[in-house]
């Protein structure tokens, strides 16, 4: 149990100190951080927000955390998508009641929820993701943590991993690259969980069938992180803009070349663009991995006993006995 509660505790505050390290610098190109690389955390920039604060991303993976607490464990599509809008609308599960940053898709995805709430021609909110090509950012993968550790914890099979997973990301994000993205991710996490060693759970999300859920159109987008170790390409062929398949590539060259916590997320943020969701996809892996998390960074997180009494109640929820 303490084990348990202590890398859950690290792999989301390991999450959102990636997201608060990023939030400064989000949208700045890497040619930047060529000539001034970031090695801290830094406050106000990008967002004009002060020190230690969070951004959609976190906000999200603890909007999602806090519904499946409420439901002592269980998956409520409709209740986490009303703790989705409680977000974007009045500012919920945020550091300081402010919602910024809202993605696209994402924004297009909650309105189309309210408009069929309004009209009562609600059906089942998972209908509301978007499903267009364009619609492949990384906006469902950014918030797709905490059911990652919920198939672990829950010890799901593969076909109830995908559907969990499918159904968790077309909230927002309903085209099968988006899925597939917060598949991978996720069994990295599984396999981080279960045996602690990167280079092995590298090796079998490479190893792993995925034609069994997914397409082969989608399957070869994520050639580059499959077929090869995207390690060790040069940090000019990594792409860190908000492309679902960009975005997971770069989360895992920046884990991978890392000896650190810390070096993985100055990896992640130093290559611009997205740097915000990288670093805090980085941070999650990271988290788990190397568990010695920077305490300076960590005392800097805005509501850190928030968010600590929420891992301590969601690790107690997801080992409540449920019947399937
Ligand atoms: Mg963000």
């Amino acid at each position: 149990m303490n084990n348990d509660i202590d890398r859950l505790k690290s792999g989301i505050l390991g999450f959102i100190i990636g997201d608060v390290m990023g939030v400064p610098l989000e949208f700045k190109d890497r040619k930047h951080f060529k000539e001034n690389k970031v090695i801290d955390m830094l406050e106000y920039g990008s967002h004009n927000m002060p020190k230690g604060s969070w951004s959609d991303d976190s906000s999200m993976v603890i909007a999602t955390m806090k519904s499946i607490i409420d439901n002592n464990g269980n998956i409520d599509y409709i209740d986490i998508m009303n703790n989705f809008m409680k977000w974007a609308e009045n500012g919920e599960f945020t550091p300081n009641d402010k919602t910024f940053g809202i993605g696209r898709t994402t924004l297009n995805a909650l309105k189309c929820y309210r408009y069929r709430n309004e009209f009562k021609e609600y059906e089942n909110p998972i209908n509301c993701g978007q499903k267009d090509f364009r619609d492949n950012g990384n906006g469902s993968l950014m918030r797709i943590l905490p059911i990652s550790f919920y198939c672990y914890y829950k010890k799901l099979n593969d076909d109830e991993i995908y559907d969990l997973v499918r159904n968790i990301s077309s909230l927002t994000h309903s085209h099968q690259l988006s899925i597939l993205g917060c598949f991978i991710y996720t069994l990295f996490i599984i396999n981080l969980l279960k045996e602690n060693n990167k280079e092995y759970s590298y090796k079998e999300i490479r190893n792993y069938n995925y034609n069994k859920y997914f397409d082969l159109d989608s399957i070869n987008y994520y050639k580059r992180l499959l077929d090869n170790d995207i390690s060790k390409l040069d940090i000019d062929n990594i792409s860190s803009l908000g492309f679902v398949v960009d975005t997971l590539e770069a989360v895992i060259w920046s884990f991978m070349n890392s000896n650190n916590y810390d070096e993985s997320i100055i990896n992640a943020i130093n290559l611009g663009n997205d740097s915000d969701t990288i670093g805090a996809l980085v941070g999650g892996l990271s988290g788990i991995y190397y568990e010695n998390l920077n305490k300076e960074w960590s005392n800097n997180i805005l509501r850190k006993d928030y968010i600590e009494d929420l891992c301590f109640k969601y690790i107690n929820c997801l080992e409540i006995k449920t019947d399937k």
